[in-house]
C-alpha cells in the first residue's frame, strides 16, 4: 500500500471556489440571514477549500415561504406533466454536460477517487433525472367499481387521482452528495412538489452546482430551495417545521429516529433510508475468483461509506482461508491516496470525525480479540485515510460485527452451511441489502427469500439504477428509493367517488 500523496485542486474550479457560496432561496442565491458561514475542508489535505452559508432556522423559514408560496401558485404546479419532464430531462443533460467539473467538486468535497465520481456518482445522476422526467408524465390513478352494500341498485363512479404531496423537506447525507440530491429531487419533482434540500454540511458544494444548473434548466422559482447548514439547526428546523408536508431522509438511524420524532408537530410523512450492516454471503460452490474481488469491492467502494456495504462477510468455511486471504492481498494492494491522482483506488475518509470514528471502531474491534488480516489502523498523514482492513475472529456480539462502521473495515467470519446462514446473516438490527455468491441457484433464490432486507444480489454487489427500487427492511429504512417506488414517497391518493 502506497502512501497518501496531495494533489493540486483543478484550476477550473477556483471561479465556483471564490467567495462564499450562498443559499437557494425563492430563486436567488443570497446569505445566510445570521451572516454566517462555515468551512469546507478537502478530506485529503485537511485544509479549507471553500466557504459556505450557514443557514439556520430563520433561512429555513423563508425557504419554506418559497418552496409553498411555488407549490399553491407558482407555474410549476400548472404547468403540463409534459413540460416539467422537459425541464427535469434537462437537468440530467446538464449534469452530463458539466460531468467533469461535478466529478471534481464531489473528490474536492467528499474524497473519492474523481474517475469513480464521474463514472458512479454523476453518470447515476444525470439517468436517475432521465428516468424520473419519463414518469413526470405516467402518473395516473385508477378507476374503481364500486358495490357498496347499504346503497342496492345505485350506480357511482368512482377513481383516484395522484396527487403531489406539496412542500417537501430532503435532508442528505455525505457519501454520495451529489448522487443523493438527484434520488431525492427526480421523484419529488417528476410528481410536481417543491422542495427544501440540504446537503450534508461536510459535502455543501455540489449540491450548490447543481441548483444552479437547476435554474439553468428552468426551474422556476422556488421550487428547489437549498440551505446549507448544520444538522442541529438547519435540518432540525426542516424536519421540525409545520410547513412542510414531508420530509425525507438519508442518514444515520440515530437522527433518523430524530426526524421522526420532529415530524410529530404536523404529521408529515416520513420516508428515510437509513444505516446497514450487510451480510455478503460467499458459498463453496462460488467462482471463488470472481467472489473475493466482489467481497473486497462490496467494502471498499467508496471508502466503505455505503449503507449497503457488504460489511459482515461470511464464508463457507472450507474456502473461508482461501477467501479471506484473497479479500486482503485486494486490501493491502490497494492504492489509497488522493482523488485526484488517476491511479488512487481508495480516497480518504470524509472528516475528521469520520476518521476518529473509523479508528475508534478498529481499535475496539482488535482490543476485544479480532485480528486484522489486512490494514488495522490509519494511515499517517494530513488527510483522513485509513488502511483497508480485513478483520478475523470477530464475534457476533462485537461491536465491529454489530454496529455500522461507514468505513473500509469488513469482519470476515465462517459458516458451516444453510442451516446456519440465514440466522447470521438476519442477526442484525439493520435489513439494507444482502449478497449472496454461488453457483446454485437454488441456494440462491431461498437466501433471497429468507434474508430480510431491501436488496438482494446474487453474484454481485453494489449494483444501483434508477429503475431498481432501493431502501431498507428493520431499522434501515421506511419507503425505497429509486424506481416507481420512489414516486409513492411524493405522491398521496384522493379518492373521488360520483353518483351517476
Ligand atoms: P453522520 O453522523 O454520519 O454525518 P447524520 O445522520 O448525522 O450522519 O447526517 C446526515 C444528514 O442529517 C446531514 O445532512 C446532517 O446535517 C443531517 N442531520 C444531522 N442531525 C440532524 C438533526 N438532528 N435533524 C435533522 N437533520 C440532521
Ligand atoms: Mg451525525
Amino acid at each position: 500500500m502506497s502512501t497518501p500523496t496531495k494533489s493540486p485542486i483543478p484550476k477550473s474550479l477556483q471561479p465556483f471556489l471564490s467567495g462564499p457560496k450562498k443559499l437557494l432561496i425563492n430563486g436567488q442565491w443570497v446569505a445566510a440571514k445570521s451572516g454566517k458561514t462555515f468551512d469546507v475542508f478537502d478530506p485529503a489535505t485537511d485544509q479549507v477549500v471553500a466557504q459556505v452559508a450557514e443557514g439556520d432556522a430563520a433561512d429555513v423559514e423563508l425557504a419554506v415561504a418559497a418552496a409553498r408560496k411555488a407549490f399553491d401558485d407558482g407555474p410549476w404546479t400548472k404547468m403540463t406533466a409534459s413540460q416539467r419532464s422537459q425541464i427535469i430531462w434537462k437537468i440530467g443533460d446538464l449534469i452530463e454536460q458539466n460531468a467533469d467539473q461535478l466529478a471534481q467538486l464531489e473528490t474536492l468535497d467528499n474524497g473519492k477517487p474523481v474517475g469513480v465520481a464521474k463514472a458512479a456518482d454523476v453518470a447515476l445522476a444525470a439517468d436517475m433525472f432521465r428516468y424520473m422526467a419519463g414518469w413526470a408524465t405516467k402518473i395516473e390513478g385508477n378507476t374503481i367499481p364500486l358495490n357498496v352494500p347499504y346503497a342496492p341498485g345505485a350506480q357511482f363512479h368512482a377513481y383516484t387521482l395522484r396527487e403531489p404531496v406539496g412542500v417537501v423537506g430532503q435532508i442528505i447525507p455525505w457519501n454520495f452528495p451529489l448522487l443523493m440530491g438527484a434520488w431525492k429531487l427526480g421523484p419529488a419533482l417528476a410528481v410536481g412538489c417543491t422542495i427544501i434540500l440540504k446537503p450534508a454540511e461536510q459535502t455543501p458544494l455540489s449540491a450548490i452546482r447543481l441548483g444552479e444548473l437547476c435554474l439553468e434548466a428552468g426551474l422556476p422559482d422556488g421550487v428547489l430551495n437549498i440551505v446549507t447548514g448544520f444538522g442541529e439547526t438547519a435540518g432540525a428546523a426542516i424536519a421540525g417545521h409545520d410547513g412542510v408536508d414531508k420530509v425525507a431522509f438519508t442518514g444515520s438511524t440515530e437522527v433518523g429516529k430524530l426526524i421522526v420524532n420532529a415530524a410529530t408537530g404536523n404529521l408529515k410523512k416520513v420516508t428515510l433510508e437509513l444505516g446497514g450492516k450487510s451480510p455478503n454471503v460467499v458459498y463453496d460452490d462460488a467462482d471463488l475468483e470472481t467472489a473475493i474481488a466482489g467481497a473486497a469491492d462490496a467494502i471498499f467502494f467508496n471508502q466503505g461509506q455505503v449503507c449497503s456495504a457488504g460489511s459482515r462477510l461470511f464464508v463457507q468455511q472450507g474456502v473461508y482461508e482461501e477467501v479471506v486471504a484473497g479479500v486482503s492481498e485486494i486490501a493491502r494492494n490497494m492504492k489509497v491516496g488522493n482523488g485526484f491522482d488517476a491511479s488512487t483506488q481508495m480516497g480518504p475518509l470524509v472528516s475528521r470525525e469520520q476518521h476518529e470514528r473509523v479508528t475508534g471502531y478498529l481499535k475496539a474491534g482488535l482490543e476485544a480479540g479480532a485480528i486484522a488480516s489486512a490494514g488495522g489502523g490509519p494511515i499517517e498523514g494530513d488527510g483522513y485515510f485509513v488502511q483497508p482492513t480485513v478483520l478475523k475472529n470477530a464475534t457476533a456480539e462485537m461491536s465491529v460485527v454489530r454496529e455500522e462502521i461507514f468505513g473500509p473495515v469488513v469482519t470476515a467470519m465462517p459458516f458451516k452451511d444453510d442451516s446456519e446462514i440465514i440466522g447470521h446473516a438476519n442477526d442484525t438490527s439493520y435489513g439494507l441489502a444482502a449478497g449472496i455468491w454461488t453457483r446454485d441457484i437454488s441456494k440462491a433464490h431461498k437466501f433471497a427469500k429468507s434474508v430480510k432486507a431491501g436488496t438482494v444480489w446474487v453474484n454481485c454487489y453494489s449494483i444501483f439504477d434508477a429503475a431498481l427500487p432501493f431502501g431498507g427492511y428493520k431499522q434501515s429504512g421506511w419507503g425505497r428509493e429509486m424506481g416507481h417506488a420512489a414516486l409513492e414517497n411524493y405522491l398521496q391518493t384522493k379518492s373521488v367517488c360520483v353518483n351517476l
